[in-house]
């Protein structure tokens, strides 16, 4: 089956390496062109210098790039190169409403569309054990699987195309709320005198855990390392794709909508690089102390 993988990012070049193995024969494509070429030497596949060449024979082809804003607009290039019969498959945490558009433009030229947004992190997609939430029909999700299966370890149609991101966008403002209600509670708790490491250990062995306080903040903010996993600048696109969700759906949902707003403002403050824990160092900031 030939497989075509866009967007080599922190992300997508560990799922891309699980597709260089057999029954796949896979091509690259990369914006910045020097780590498709590395990726295709290390790994003994294609490498293509455009998304139009690279997609020209697909079965199937993969993206994974930063919003779905940068999907719709590679597909102006890529549109009339994908063959018919084809399945595009949209990694990238995207919105349902440019993901319907995308669709609604492939099925004219007789390719099928599933948005397909991963969680797990660099480390799930390594191990080759990422969820993977699908938009689409049930036809295209399981022609879909059997290639998703090769980087995720739970599949699931979560509904028709844009349910993927929808279920995607929520479960990010759940991260965001837990790291920013874990980093507050820790400031205010250091503020009382409280080690850290200690309130950390007493709150994952209770109810106020969460895969934020139990996996995120033991390395990052009591360790004080932030390896550069998940950019904040991704994660305030996710909350704000949720926000703009309630809005359409007109759910009351203020905890969402504080979280868009808080991170919003944290990514403009720590800028473009950050990873997304370093939200608590804004948190830290504002109440003028440590958390470690
Ligand atoms: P990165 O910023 O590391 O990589 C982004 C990728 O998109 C790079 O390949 C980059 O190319 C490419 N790109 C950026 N802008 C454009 C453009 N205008 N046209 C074409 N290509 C472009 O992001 P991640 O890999 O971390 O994230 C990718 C997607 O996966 C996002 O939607 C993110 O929200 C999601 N995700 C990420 C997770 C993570 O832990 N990192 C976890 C779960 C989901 P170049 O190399 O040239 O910069």
């Amino acid at each position: 089956m030939k497989v075509t993988f866009l967007g080599l990012g922190a992300i997508g070049t560990p799922m891309a390496v699980h597709l260089s193995e057999d029954p796949f024969e896979l091509t690259v494509w990369n914006r910045t062109g020097e780590k498709a070429r590395e990726f295709a030497e290390e790994h003994g596949v294609y490498a293509e210098e455009s998304p139009a060449g690279a997609v020209s024979e697909a079965d199937i082809v993969i993206t994974c790039l930063p919003s779905s804003r940068e999907v719709e607009s590679m597909l102006d290039g890529i549109v009339s190169r994908i063959p018919r019969g084809a399945l595009m498959i949209d990694c990238t945490s995207g919105d349902p409403a440019t993901s319907r558009r995308i669709a609604a433009r492939l099925a004219e030229k007789g390719v099928g569309f599933v948005d397909a947004p991963v969680s797990g992190g660099v480390k799930g997609a390594v191990a080759g054990t990422l969820t993977v939430m699908c938009g689409g029909s049930e036809k295209d999700v399981e022609r879909a699987r059997p290639v998703l299966e090769a980087f995720g370890k739970k599949i699931v149609r979560c509904g028709e195309i844009g349910a993927g991101d929808a279920v995607k966008a929520m479960n990010q403002a759940l991260l965001a709320i837990h790291i920013w209600s874990a980093g507050e509670a820790l400031a205010t708790l250091a503020k009382l005198g409280v080690d850290a490491e200690v309130a950390l250990d007493v709150i994952n062995g209770s109810s106020g855990r969460s895969n934020s306080s139990e996996n995120l903040f033991p390395e990052r903010v009591i360790g004080r390392k932030y390896p550069r996993t998940f950019k904040i600048a991704l994660l305030d696109k996710d909350v704000g794709i949720a926000s703009g969700i309630v809005a359409e759906t007109g759910t009351p949902a203020p905890f969402i909508d504080l979280a868009a707003k808080l991170f919003s403002e944290a990514h403009q403050l720590l800028g473009e690089e950050a990873d997304h824990v370093e939200a608590v160092r804004v948190i830290e900031d504002k109440a003028g102390v440590r958390i470690s």
